[in-house]
This record gives structure tokens, sequence and C-alpha cells, in this order.
């Protein structure tokens, strides 16, 4: 399915509000979404071929990053870029690699460099144990108050855990990038978007994690307390995990 478009009326609402209602109902209501004619996928990638030959770098990103969501795989996007140099000028595939790379990350597996404004840092190695699936964790204020910025690739949860305090203490988690879900014990989990903030209470259980299908991103700020331990439990099984969409 091609995605329904808003970026006109997002971006240019204001300033161009009939060139935002012609992208937005016209080209993408009544052209991109004419699947029966040519895919999504298709589009894109004759998009990304002809916005890669005019050398619109900007719009070559925002095409590359619709591309992924249409199904083009990096190793796709490379192939393109690789047989296009020729035709369209070899400086233009060094412009259009590290759009590449930023999009859908260096290598299968690895994250984006640019899923949110805050780095990625290295493999959450310290913490692998408590975790299912690969995490990375960058700190982003070790003074005041400690803030990690956590990212977990699609599928990764952390266990069941408990931030003890015996006043005040808990943690925050301010999502910044993907799609994620929080659930505390006993109650139904709670679907994470960019912006979201979960305050997480001392002493209640819970976990956090990404989507099956989606990198995420969270800021977790650790809520000073007295006496605050954090205790891992079991890990989310698949039962839990696999009703959430
Ligand atoms: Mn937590």
């Amino acid at each position: 399915m091609a995605k329904k478009q808003t970026a006109g009326r997002d971006m240019l609402g204001s300033l161009a509000p009939k060139f935002a209602e012609l992208n937005d109902d016209v080209l993408f209501g009544e052209v991109w979404s004419r699947e029966d004619k040519l895919s999504p996928r298709d589009r894109s990638m004759v998009t990304i071929a002809a916005l890669f030959s005019a050398g619109l770098y900007p719009q070559l990103k925002s095409h590359l990053a619709l591309g992924k969501e249409h199904g083009v795989t990096r190793t796709e996007a490379v192939e393109i870029v690789t047989q296009l140099a020729f035709y369209c000028g070899w400086p233009k595939a060094w412009s259009a690699f590290p759009l590449i790379a930023e999009v859908y990350g260096e290598e299968e597996g690895t994250p984006a460099k640019d899923l949110s404004v805050f780095p990625v840092g290295e493999k959450n190695d310290a913490f692998a144990q408590y975790f299912i699936g690969q995490s990375y964790l960058a700190p982003v204020s070790t003074a005041q108050v400690p803030v990690f910025n956590v990212t977990f690739e699609p599928g990764c949860r952390n266990n069941w855990h408990i931030h003890h305090a015996k006043s005040g203490g808990g943690q925050m988690l301010l999502c910044v990038a993907g799609r994620g879900w929080y659930q505390e014990e006993g109650k139904e989990a709670q679907e994470l978007h960019p912006g979201d903030v979960v305050n997480i209470p001392a002493n209640v259980k819970h976990w956090h994690g990404a989507a099956k299908d989606c990198w995420f991103q969270h800021l977790a700020v650790e809520v000073p307390g007295e006496e605050s331990h954090t205790e891992w439990c079991e890990a989310v099984t698949d039962e839990v995990y696999g009703k959430l969409d």
C-alpha cells in the first residue's frame, strides 16, 4: 500500500496551500495511489532514479525513506545508485551513498545514523543479559540527572524489571524515534511514538522495547531517589510480546 501523504500540508500548508493540496491529493492521492498500474515500490524506484539523476539530494533522501517504507531494500538502493552512476555522473553516487547510510544504516542490522538527533552510542553489552535482541546505549547526560539514549532493534525489548526506591525514584521515558511498547504488569501494553512521555513510578514492574518491525529509541531519565536500584526479572515471553503489532 502506498503511504498516505501529508508532507505537503505538513510542510507547506501555510506557505503554499494550493501546492500542498496538489502534492497530497493529486500527486499522491491520484497518481501514486494507482497501485494496479504500477506498484508503490516501483514508483519509489523510478522516483529515486529521477531525483538522483537531477541531483536533488534533500528530496532524494525523503524518497529513499519513502522507498524503504514501500519495500525497497538497502541492497536495492545501493544497486540503483551503482548502476546510475554510469548514466548520471560518478560524483552523484558519492553524494547519494551517505544518504542511503543515513536512511538505512551502514549495513543490515545496524541502526540508521539519523534515527533521531541523539547519538545511538555503543552496543549495550553491559545489560545484554537483560534484553532480548540487540540494544544500544548512549550517555546523553552523566551529570545532575543521568539520561541515556536507548536504541532497540526491531523485536528487541528489555526483561520485566523494577526500579526500586524507598522514596522518589522511578524512570521517565522520552520517546524520540520509531515505534515501541511500554507495559506495566497487569495492564495492557501501551504503543509509543516519538514525542510520547512515559512516567514510570518506582517499584512498578514493567518492560519497554521496540515494535516487531520497527527500530525504537527513547531517552531514559533516571529519576533520583533514596536507596534506588533496579531489579531485573524474567524475559518478556513471545506469548506476551507476540500479541503486539
Ligand atoms: Mn524501565
